[in-house]
């Protein structure tokens, strides 16, 4: 069975944002300091995070996939993350 393609698949994916209470939080003095910043950019596969104009790390807390591998490759100090509050956040329906 040929599945269909990544993207097709994550967009059946639903979001309960939980406005004005975000999961992700970025120390941007230290996210800049240690590297944090391009490492976190690099690994979101849903792109949570970009450059703005200013320098500092924007954060589309919304499309997180809840995986963690930003907070792998964060440095200490640099990024605080934690599962969205019990009703928010990813419902995956692939499957
Ligand atoms: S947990 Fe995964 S999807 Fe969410 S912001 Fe981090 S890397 Fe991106």
């Amino acid at each position: 069975m040929k599945l269909p393609p990544v993207a097709e698949r994550l967009g059946r994916n639903r979001f309960i944002i939980n406005e004005g209470n975000p999961h992700i939080v970025v120390n941007q003095a230290v996210a800049k300091a240690t590297g944090t910043a391009e490492r976190i950019i690099a690994v979101c596969p849903a792109h949570v995070y970009s450059l703005a104009e200013d320098g500092t790390v924007s954060v589309e807390f919304a499309a997180c996939l809840e995986c963690g591998t930003c907070f792998e490759v964060a440095s200490e100090g640099a990024l605080s993350w934690v599962y969205p509050e019990g009703g928010f956040g990813v419902q995956f329906r692939d499957g």
